[in-house]
């Protein structure tokens, strides 16, 4: 096993990384940008160090840098968490030419899974249903395309080869709507993500989010741990996940499971991945793409199956076999994930900035948080906005919804305003109760507008006079209350000036 792993990320991933290291007795090193010298990842590490200047670009970012500290410092093996580098096949392969390890696939399989058409094709020869789509060249001109777009059938959706966070993609409703929606969707994608290219596929209206956990080894085994529902969504990314799926039978499950492990097998994949699959009203299912990390919504399938994916994705990079069998997972109760940002609701979900006045998390059984902040920690405009991931574990779905409700009226954070009260209208509704759930759930239900966010003024005021809130609702007035009460979080703690 590794000596010393550096985890290039920051934020929750970083600190929950840590955590595992640490469990094992592997020294744990973090690097941190200049306004997270004083941030939560940065202290829970056994070493950390700096990564000078302040947007992602030249801190995060910097491969070439990250490599330079590694290899100084004696680091065995890089984590690189999600987002940023993990997903960059150049900075894999780096990692391979220094003689570190990168805890991921192969950089060949990075390459071809991040290339959305390569992916669809080679999940279309090992037998997986894809999206029914065109994907050649949109150099043929209009007119061409047009007919492709009308043998396909509208919607069309196009969507960006190198397509990532829910960027890139056009939905197109009617032929005159093409060249303009194509032209769109290609800007993007340069800007984005430094490649224009652009495919179309058919545009499944309702549709759920189903993904699959896969697991690869060097030794030629491959396994599923199951499924994430995904399907609550805001512009194509996801704010609630959970598992499992209140849409799959074991047979569907069994099939789609049997699917993924199937790609899995065919292109040689190693550590962890998420095969992402659309499933249409009809219970057929379609292949979407593969993201070739640990993902943001693994900590659900880590409660179901009672498996820690950092522990296993440790030891299938040291090249050790896969710490479990298909035979021995199981699904076991239900986990619900929330994803807690500072943003704001009643105002277009813009993020919010600032100092955690308070900030109190939430404890009771089955209750786990993954959080890269502290009270006091401050919310900048360098990175994603997403403070926390709640997530809540239950025998039952029915139980994990009462509990997620419990904790994110318990969940006091003021000086910032979060989406708390909007996850809580979504979680509270009917139709989620019932397991009716697509991915255009918020907007058809008009969830999210005005009214489901706590004004951070309000709360600050009410937690500083020590007043129970008139009118904010059951949310705000308990998490007032709990605001104004002594913080347990409030210890000192050595800085570690490395
Ligand atoms: P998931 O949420 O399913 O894990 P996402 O596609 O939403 O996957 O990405 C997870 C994180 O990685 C998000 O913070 C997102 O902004 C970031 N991300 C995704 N794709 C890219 C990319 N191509 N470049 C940079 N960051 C990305
Ligand atoms: P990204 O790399 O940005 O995550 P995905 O291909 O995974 O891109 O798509 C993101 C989301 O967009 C999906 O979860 C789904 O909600 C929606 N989506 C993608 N493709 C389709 C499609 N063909 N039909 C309907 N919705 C789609
Ligand atoms: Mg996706």
């Amino acid at each position: 096993m590794f000596n010393k792993v550096l985890i290039a990320n920051r934020g929750e991933i970083a600190v929950r990384i840590a955590a595992t290291l640490q469990e094992m007795g592997i020294i744990a090193v973090g690097v941190h940008s200049d306004p997270d010298r004083r941030a939560v990842h940065f202290r829970a590490m056994d070493e950390a160090y700096s990564l000078p200047g302040n947007t992602s670009a030249e801190t995060y970012l910097r491969g070439d840098k990250i490599i330079d500290l590694a290899r100084s410092h004696g680091v065995d093996a890089i984590h690189p968490g999600y987002g940023f580098l993990s997903e960059n096949e150049d900075f894999a392969q780096a990692c391979q030419d220094a003689g570190i390890t990168f805890i991921g696939p192969s950089p060949r399989v990075i390459r071809d899974m991040g290339d959305k058409i390569i992916a669809k094709e080679t999940f279309a020869k090992a037998g997986v249903p894809v999206v029914p789509g065109w994907a050649g060249s949109t150099d043929i001109g209009i007119a061409a395309l047009k007919q492709e777009a009308s043998k396909i059938g509208y919607p069309v959706l196009i969507k960006a080869a190198a397509g990532g966070g829910g960027k890139g993609m056009r939905i197109v409703n009617a032929e005159g709507e093409l060249a303009a929606a194509l032209e769109a969707a290609q800007r993007e994608a340069g800007s984005a993500f430094g490649d224009s290219r652009v495919f179309m596929e058919k545009y499944i209206t309702r549709p759920r989010h189903v993904e699959i956990q896969i697991f690869g080894d060097a030794h030629g085994n491959a396994v599923h741990l199951f499924e994430r529902e995904c399907s609550i969504q805001r512009r194509h990314q996801k704010i609630i996940e959970e598992s499992p799926s209140p849409a799959l039978s074991p047979e569907l499950r069994q099939k789609m499971g049997s699917a993924a492990v199937m790609a899995a097998k065919a292109i040689g994949y190693t550590n962890a991945g998420t095969v992402e699959f659309i499933l249409d009203p009809n219970g057929s299912f379609y292949f979407l793409e593969v993201n070739t990390r640990l993902q943001v919504e693994h900590p659900v399938t880590e409660m179901v199956t009672h498996r820690d994916l950092v522990r296993a994705q440790l030891a299938v990079a040291a090249g050790q076999k896969l710490p479990f069998t298909q035979e021995e997972l199981r699904q076991d109760g239900h986990a619900i994930e929330c994803r807690i940002y500072a943003e704001d609701p009643g105002r277009g979900f813009l993020p919010s900035i600032g100092t955690l006045a308070r900030y109190v998390e939430p404890r009771g059984p089955g209750i786990r948080i993954d959080s890269g902040v502290r009270q006091g920690s401050e919310v900048t405009v360098y990175y994603d906005p997403m403070l926390a991931k709640l997530v809540c574990w239950a025998r039952t779905r029915d139980e994990a919804i009462e509990k997620t409700l419990w904790a994110l009226d318990r969940y006091a954070i003021m000086g910032v305003t979060t989406n708390t009260g909007f996850l809580r209208d979504v979680i509270d509704h009917a139709e989620f109760r019932r397991g009716n759930l697509h991915t255009h759930f918020l907007g058809e239900h008009s969830i999210g507008g005005n009214g489901s966010a706590q004004p951070p003024e309000a709360a600050v005021i009410a937690a500083a006079l020590h007043v129970r809130q008139v009118g904010g609702g059951r949310q705000s007035a308990r998490a007032a209350d709990i605001a104004s009460s002594t913080d347990p979080w409030e210890t000192a703690g050595a800085w570690r000036g490395v």
